[in-house]
């Protein structure tokens, strides 16, 4: 049994995730004590619960200490391969989140899986589930690995109400992903989308994102005005390359006003396209688990060494046969993943 201390590194939920997903597909039982000792709230969310019980029932494994607050999880796993799952969050935690571990525990399944869940598409500090379908499934595809999502509802803090079905087609051999330079940039898509506010919020977190952008390729952005029970709006772009993907993304709140959230999505990105990097950050911590089981090397660069980057580098090296290099390139991250 593997005994894994949540509270090193980021602390977040991350670890939680991860580990309950590798401990499912290695069939190496995990205790997890200290769980996101480092956020104000200590122990499992609600979001957290659903992701572990989805897992669980999925692979007939059993789970001991999986409800809210619990800061210790015991993960014995099973053998099962339920390939068509029906999940409720029933705030708006974060469906994306959901999915990662979901994903991620279908390893080993034969069958087409299909997830059914609701909670929030577009929420704070978590991908926005836009951001699935602009990036991190064009590269997983690129693994071999397919994924497809369709957004049923938008769900928004604090009402959620969003809904989402994903389908992953059986996983055989993962493909090395090796990004070493992205090649020309060929456009940058956007997916701008809007509930119940105001048609003057997308004027300006749009002009604003635009005139920020100035780049001389195509910018194509999709309006996606939904009606729901929640309200909110956000913009997700990606830069398309000839070899891969930069992303970034930005909700507007009261806090971030439409025309500042604009620019600053469009900053964002003007920043990860600027570095040099091959791989935004965000996309890196999330791929990382299926670069560390692919049939060979991968490797990409990043800005920068976040910590979810770091603490998914420890959780993989504790439950796969995987080595990591990071070398410094002058400004820039060189990342290595060797799979044993
Ligand atoms: P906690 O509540 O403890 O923070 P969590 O499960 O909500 O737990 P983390 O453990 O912090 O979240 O993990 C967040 C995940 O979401 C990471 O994979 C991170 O890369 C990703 N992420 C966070 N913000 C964004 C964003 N703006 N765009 C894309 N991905 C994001």
């Amino acid at each position: 049994m593997l005994e894994i201390d949540s509270s090193k590194g980021e602390g977040g939920g991350q670890v939680v995730r991860s580990s309950v997903a590798l401990s499912a597909i290695t069939g190496i039982e995990a205790h997890l004590t200290r769980i996101r000792e480092n956020r104000p709230t200590n122990g499992l969310s609600k979001q957290h619960c659903i992701a572990v019980k989805a897992v669980a029932d999925m692979t007939d494994s059993v789970v001991i200490g999986n409800h809210a607050g619990s800061r210790d999880l015991l993960f014995k796993p099973g053998n099962g391969k339920r390939s068509d799952i029906k999940l409720d969050i029933g705030t708006a935690g974060s469906i994306s989140l959901v999915l990662q571990a979901v994903m991620l525990a279908a390893r080993h399944h034969k069958e087409k899986m299909r997830v059914d869940v609701s909670g929030g598409t577009n929420v704070m500090w978590a991908p926005p589930i836009d951001s699935y379908q602009q990036i991190l499934f064009p590269l997983m595809e690129r693994m071999g690995i397919h994924a497809k999502l369709d957004i049923i509802d938008r769900g928004f803090y604090p009402d959620g109400g969003g809904r989402v079905i994903a389908e992953l087609e059986p996983v055989d051999e993962i493909r090395p992903l090796v990004i070493e330079d992205l090649g020309k940039l060929e456009r940058i898509d956007g997916i701008f989308y809007i509930q119940r506010l105001k048609d003057d919020i997308m004027e300006d977190m749009l002009s604003s994102c635009k005139e920020t952008l100035d780049l001389k390729c195509p910018v194509n952005i999709d309006v996606q005005r939904t009606v729901g029970n929640s309200k909110g709006a956000g913009l997700s772009l990606a830069a398309v390359y000839e070899n891969g993907r930069l992303g970034s993304n930005v909700l507007t709140t009261r806090g971030h006003p439409a025309k500042q959230a604009g620019e600053d999505v469009a900053k964002d990105l003007l920043k990860e396209m600027s570095s040099g990097a091959t791989m935004d950050v965000y996309t890196a911590d999330q791929l990382l688990p299926y670069m560390a089981m692919a049939n060979g090397p991968s490797e990409f660069t990043v800005s920068r060494i976040s910590k979810h980057l770091l603490s998914q580098m420890d959780t993989l090296e504790t439950f796969l046969d995987v080595r990591f290099g990071v070398e410094r390139k002058g400004h820039i991250y060189n990342l290595s993943v060797v799979p044993g």
